[in-house]
């Protein structure tokens, strides 16, 4: 099954306080999210793995503005 997530660009803050952009995904069924560093495709690829295993439903992420 085919889950669409958010993908919103962020500022966010890293182990050293510096600010950088990323996204934050998050899942639209069960509302789990995640962050990830830098807003490239693959950084969203990776919010999308990473939001898999966080909402543990087997679920296929699709950001939607693909
Ligand atoms: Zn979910």
């Amino acid at each position: 099954m085919k889950v669409h997530v958010d993908v919103e660009e962020a500022m966010l803050t890293n182990d050293r306080g510096t600010m950088i952009p990323g996204v934050i995904v998050t899942c639209s069924e069960c509302g789990e999210s995640v962050q990830v560093f830098g807003t490239s495709e693959a950084s969203i690829r990776r919010g999308c793995a990473n939001l898999k295993e966080l909402c543990m439903s087997n679920n296929w992420y699709t950001p939607d503005d693909e």
